[in-house]
């Protein structure tokens, strides 16, 4: 073990929930064996929030670096495959489309396949930009099968994410944590000792009396904040302005039917309901704005629209959307909902789990947390916050909805100019702002776009280099490939049940 006094060389996670559990497996992966101590501290009489089932394909990579068996994992959460989420009634009641995990058509000539689309509507020919997506058209058929690894293979335009029990999924990492070292720590705490000199936290006590001192701690304690928040002071930006659902009532049911590659959500008349099909149930929820529903007519909406018989009672959870001002005060990084909290719209929550334990780990500190490191964490995860947001608050401005209170608020909010900026780019040019930072690339935003009646005015003209009718064999010949593609694929239920069941 090489280490100087300014190495770090004990962290201490305040919090068992998924954000506790992923920051450990990944620390005790990553850095254990490099002689770093992690210690976990976790109340079972506080509990979890116990929510958090459906995911974005970026949980595999986290899962592949730690090594993690693929089939194991699936059968130890109730793991279904993800292909996208479906949008029921966004734009207007009775529109529906798939956001899929992967890109609608192939670029020609290195222009984007969206805007020969776009041409073609000029020319009068209408197809829907689905048609040339695979994981929509598999979603739509109940297919599934992993990305075929040849790049120019049509099977591998596309990425899969899980629709699983996050609770199993942290008892999966407690086990893998503490097999490589991890030491846990049951109790609840009660006090954070701060260093009058630095202000940076010592240790904390628990409620038996022991003190459990650190080098760095992570704030894994969900919405209290216990270490950034009531030690820290860290401040919180409340975006309600933006996305005013402020509460969820949830509900698990028994499974019918087939069993779906992608989640559900389906707009509502005060907010939205999710259905999330796993093996052996069905996650719902109902996130809704308390301004303009009750709670007991939000759960018995919830109730009645299940698709089978409740295996739970409704329970309701309060939330207020926005993000910590700094999610790294001074030796202090909050992973979770103690670092921000953005509706489950986009199952963006694991993801920026996934996102502020990978930027810790690359901007690792020595003991004194170099505010440099420190100013570059919170910058990123500002990006990454506020571009999940925009994403999100797009599928509540791009609406005709005029149906309800709720959405007449919602079509008419004021947005925030980094969104403006983006859709006003989009409906002239049909161009999509792209960035490195961020969980949603060019595929999702047009597929939210088009999904909700956005349709750009103009094109890239280089598409015109293309005389009409080969544009027209192209496209039709794009969407025959994916169609007999799809053809090809297995039928969901059927892979799970020999590819991961039985392997
Ligand atoms: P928690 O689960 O609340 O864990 C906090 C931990 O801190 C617990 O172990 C608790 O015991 C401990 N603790 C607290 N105080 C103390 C104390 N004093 N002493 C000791 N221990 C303490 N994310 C997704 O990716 N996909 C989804 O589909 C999704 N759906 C969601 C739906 C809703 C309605 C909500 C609210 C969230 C959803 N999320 C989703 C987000 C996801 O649930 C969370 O990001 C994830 O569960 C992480 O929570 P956490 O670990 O930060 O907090």
């Amino acid at each position: 073990m090489n280490t100087d006094n300014r190495d770090i060389q004990n962290i201490v996670i305040v919090g068992g929930g998924t954000a506790g559990w992923m920051t450990a497996a990944a620390l005790t992966a990553t850095l254990g064996k490099g002689g770093l101590n992690v210690t976990l501290i976790e109340s079972e009489a506080i509990g979890t929030v116990g929510v958090g089932e459906a995911t974005l394909p970026h949980i595999r990579f986290f899962n592949q670096k730690l090594g993690i068996d693929e089939a194991t994992l699936m059968r130890e959460t109730k793991a279904t495959y993800k292909l996208g989420i479906e949008f029921k009634d966004w734009g207007k009641i009775g529109d529906s489309y798939i956001h899929p995990f992967g890109d609608f058509g192939f670029d020609i000539n290195r222009v984007p396949f969206h805007h020969y689309v776009s041409r073609a509507a000029k020319l009068g020919q209408n197809t829907h930009l689905d048609s040339y997506s695979l994981p929509v058209m598999a979603a739509r058929h109940g297919k599934f099968q992993p990305p075929h690894p040849d790049p120019n293979n049509v099977l591998s335009t596309f990425g899969y994410a899980y629709q699983f029990d996050a609770g199993l999924y942290a008892q999966y990492l407690r086990k893998f944590s503490e097999a490589r070292g991890l030491t846990r720590q049951e109790g609840r705490v009660v006090q954070t000792n701060i260093n009058s000199e630095t202000g940076f936290i010592d240790s904390v006590t628990l409620e038996n009396g022991q003190d459990i001192a650190g080098d760095f701690f992570i704030d894994c304690s969900g919405f209290r904040g216990l270490l950034i928040k009531d030690a820290l002071g860290v401040g919180y930006r409340d975006w309600t302005n933006y996305l005013p659902c402020n509460r969820a009532v949830t509900a698990a049911c028994e499974h019918i039917g087939p069993s779906l590659p992608y989640t559900t959500a389906t707009a509502k008349a005060s907010g939205w309901q999710w259905r999330i099909p796993l093996q052996h149930r069905t996650g719902n929820g109902y996130v809704y704005c308390s301004d303009f529903i009750s709670d007991d007519e939000a759960a018995n909406t919830l109730m009645a629209d299940l698709e089978g018989p409740a295996r739970t009672d409704p329970k309701m959870l309060r939330f207020t959307t926005g993000q910590r001002d700094k999610c790294w005060e001074k030796n202090c990084v909050a992973v979770g909902l103690s670092g921000g909290f953005l509706e489950p719209l986009e199952s963006t929550g694991l993801y920026l789990i996934q996102e502020a334990i990978t930027n810790f780990i690359e901007l690792f500190p020595t003991k004194d947390c170099d505010a440099v490191d420190r100013d570059e964490y919170n910058r990123i995860m500002d990006i990454s916050f506020e571009r999940v947001r925009d994403f999100l608050l797009l599928h509540y401005v791009a609406t005709t909805r005029d149906d309800s209170p709720f959405w007449n608020h919602c079509r008419t909010m004021e947005i925030p100019d980094s969104l403006q900026y983006k859709m006003d780019l989009f409906r002239s040019s049909g161009r999509v702002v792209t960035y490195e930072i961020g969980a949603f690339k060019d595929p999702s935003w047009l597929a939210v776009y088009y999904g909700q009646n956005i349709v750009p005015q103009g094109y890239n003209p280089l598409t015109d280099l293309m005389p009409d009718t080969v544009l027209a064999g192209q496209l039709a010949q794009t969407a025959s490939t994916v169609d007999n593609a799809v053809g090809t694929m297995q039928n969901h239920g059927d892979y799970i049940k020999h590819h991961v069941l039985r392997s």
